[in-house]
């Protein structure tokens, strides 16, 4: 069966993908229905995702907002109850706080985002791209909604004082020599329709990686953190006070992490982390295998 993701998977803006995209928006319906980029379905309100896979989407819900991993009952009901913390953040949050105050993810890892996520990343599959940043704004606008957003003054991570402007996009760097490799930077690309939709700005200059780190699979997460030590740099100048960090997949949040610490250090008083896909780690619950098998920048 012919894929018809190949249709926009070029991503070359010439003169005839002009033209297809002028004919596209004028025509949606006769030309190119919504087309499901997982299974090549029907699309469904409008997305190119079908009833079927959206139904199957695994929402990321009842997470912890700062980390973003599952609040399992076995973390321990007696840290839970612990008088000295708030309960809305998962017992590792409270005893050791990541650098970034909230984390959105939308989806866990797994189907359907394990073919989703991979066509984007090393295929630059533009359709998949699409849908995975309107997948991560629903999250982004729900949390918001629903008040998450106040797990900055909760873990006290500012003082009470003026209320920030609202934060600066900054997509997490590849290294320029992946960025060559692969053409292709999915961070930025997820951030652009991010930045439009919210009416933020997006800073690709902000941050920059300039080691090149082994690849993080199969480092557990003391090597992960060793691996990233000192791998991006802020750019000197004038900095934003709130920074979201973008990404496509959050493993263990290390070189979110790292990158956030960096930010931190340098003078940024806020940063969150926005990611479509919050990959669990083994023994998790709701963990499964596919999660190991997320390749990691
Ligand atoms: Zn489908
Ligand atoms: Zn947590």
């Amino acid at each position: 069966m012919p894929d018809p993701v190949n249709r926009t998977a070029a991503g070359r803006v010439d003169g005839l993908a002009a033209l297809f995209g002028r004919l596209r928006r004028g025509w949606p319906a006769l030309l190119w229905p919504p087309c499901c980029v997982v299974c090549g379905g029907p699309g469904a309100g409008g997305r190119d995702l079908c009833a079927e896979c959206v139904a199957a989407l695994p929402w990321n819900i009842g997470a912890c907002p700062r980390c973003a991993l599952p609040m399992t009952p076995q973390a321990g009901p007696d840290k839970y109850s612990d008088p000295g913390f708030s309960p809305r953040f998962c017992p590792d949050c409270r005893e050791s706080p990541p650098p970034f105050a909230r984390t959105v993810a939308a989806c866990r890892y797994g189907f359907p985002l394990d073919r989703l996520l991979p066509r984007f990343k090393f295929h630059a599959d533009l359709a998949a791209g699409r849908l995975a940043a309107q997948l991560l704004g629903d999250a982004v606008a729900a949390a918001d909604a629903a008040g998450a957003v106040g797990a900055f003054e909760a873990v006290g991570a500012v003082a009470a004082g003026p209320v920030l402007p609202p934060p600066v996009l900054v997509p997490l760097p590849l290294h320029t020599a992946r960025l060559r490799e692969r053409g292709y930077d999915q961070a930025l690309e997820l951030a652009r329709p991010l930045a439009r939709r919210f009416g933020l700005l997006l800073r690709a200059d902000l941050l920059r990686r300039v080691r090149a780190t082994a690849p993080q699979t199969g480092l557990h997460a003391g090597e992960r953190r060793r691996n990233l030590a000192g791998a991006f740099v802020v750019r000197p100048g004038p900095l934003p006070p709130r920074v979201v960090l973008v990404d496509d997949v959050m493993t263990t949040g290390a070189s979110l992490g790292e990158a956030a610490a960096t930010l931190r250090a340098a003078g940024v008083a806020q940063v969150e982390v926005w990611v479509v896909a919050r990959a669990l780690p083994p023994g998790a619950a709701g963990a499964s295998d596919a999660g190991g098998a997320v390749q990691s920048a």
